[in-house]
């Protein structure tokens, strides 16, 4: 979620009062446009102090308002650019993944119970930016750093915490002094599942673990991961399940026929929406009802569900059926 400068500033209307009748002290308003506004957005939240510490009057943009200086962030390139006014300032990887913040706005920490303690990943998956965008892995901030001194939950975005193992270690060791129930939201890499390591990941509070099954060729180490996983007593995870990729609808399928008999949830990650486009969708909706997934097969999903889904002739053509 960085930023790129593109323009420069958007109408000016400067004055005492803002668009909603509140007085203004500073010659400055900033509008703020998270054009994915059900994530939240790290980039914007430093902005926002950012402008907020020079004395500017900040808020979320709305259309109607005048602002001196508008920026907007987008995560994903498929986003409609299309709401952005005129003269904005956008930035983030749904623009582009190679510019950055201004150093003096990267190093606020907004300590919003969400954020990266790292950033970076040791590999190199060619369907991911994380490489081409943060680079090779580093720490970058404790989780004091994110956190309000208040909250019981952070939301963790690190891309591959395990690579980092010291790191690791005293994050986990800081949620369990400060009584913290962490969220790996990005999941971790089952491949870097060690004795060591599931034994922390058991002793921290925690929302349920995520890990990836990206590809077939994963078999056996997630296999090896769901052993160490078991005999620490963690006996389920959501998987992410990438499909439309690199993998045929039976492989697909099949990865996530493993991991439901080995009593695991999973979650369909489609990287080409028009691919197979029913088929992923129904695989996508059976696996995001977790109750039927654990009850139900494929099969019976699309008997079960045969009023609503309309083009079973499609999902099983892409299954070759
Ligand atoms: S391990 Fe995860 S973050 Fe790293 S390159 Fe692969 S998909 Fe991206």
């Amino acid at each position: 979620m960085r930023l790129i400068l593109i323009g420069g500033l958007s109408d000016c209307i400067l004055g005492e009062i803002d668009c909603w009748g509140n007085e203004v002290e500073s010659d400055m308003r900033i509008g703020l446009l998270n054009l994915e506004p059900k994530y939240k957005n790290l980039a914007i939240e430093k902005l926002r102090l950012y402008h907020q510490q020079q004395g500017d009057k900040v808020e979320d943009y709305f259309a109607l308002c005048g602002y001196d200086k508008v920026y907007a962030s987008s995560i994903f390139t498929f986003t409609k650019k299309d709401i952005i006014p005129q003269g904005a300032i956008c930035g983030g990887s749904g623009f582009d993944l190679t510019t950055v913040l201004p150093s003096e706005i990267e190093d606020i920490k907004p300590r919003l119970n969400f954020g990266f303690t790292t950033r970076g990943c040791i590999r190199h998956c060619s369907f991911c930016i994380v490489p081409q965008k943060e680079g090779h892995i580093r720490p970058i901030a404790h989780l004091y750093d994110l956190w309000d001194e208040k909250s019981k939950l952070i939301t963790l975005y690190d891309n591959n915490i395990l690579a980092l193992p010291q790191h690791f270690e005293i994050i986990c060791s800081e949620a369990i002094h400060y009584g913290i129930t962490l969220d790996f939201n990005q999941g971790l890499d089952h491949r870097l599942l060690t004795n060591t390591n599931v034994k922390l990941l058991k002793a921290i509070s925690h929302k349920e673990y995520h890990f990836a099954f990206d590809h077939p060729s994963y078999q056996a180490s997630v296999e090896r991961a769901l052993v160490l996983l078991k005999e620490a007593g963690i006996n389920r995870a959501i998987w992410y399940v990438l499909v439309g990729f690199n993998t045929s609808p039976e492989e697909d399928l099949q990865r996530l026929n493993y991991l439901r008999n080995m009593g695991q949830r999973a979650f369909v990650q489609r990287y080409d929406k028009n691919k197979h486009r029913y088929f992923y969708q129904a695989i996508a909706d059976w696996s995001g009802f977790h109750n039927l997934f654990a009850t139900k097969t494929f099969e019976e999903f699309l008997e079960l569900r045969s009023d609503r889904i309309k083009n079973r002739k499609d999902i099983l053509l892409s299954l070759g059926q």
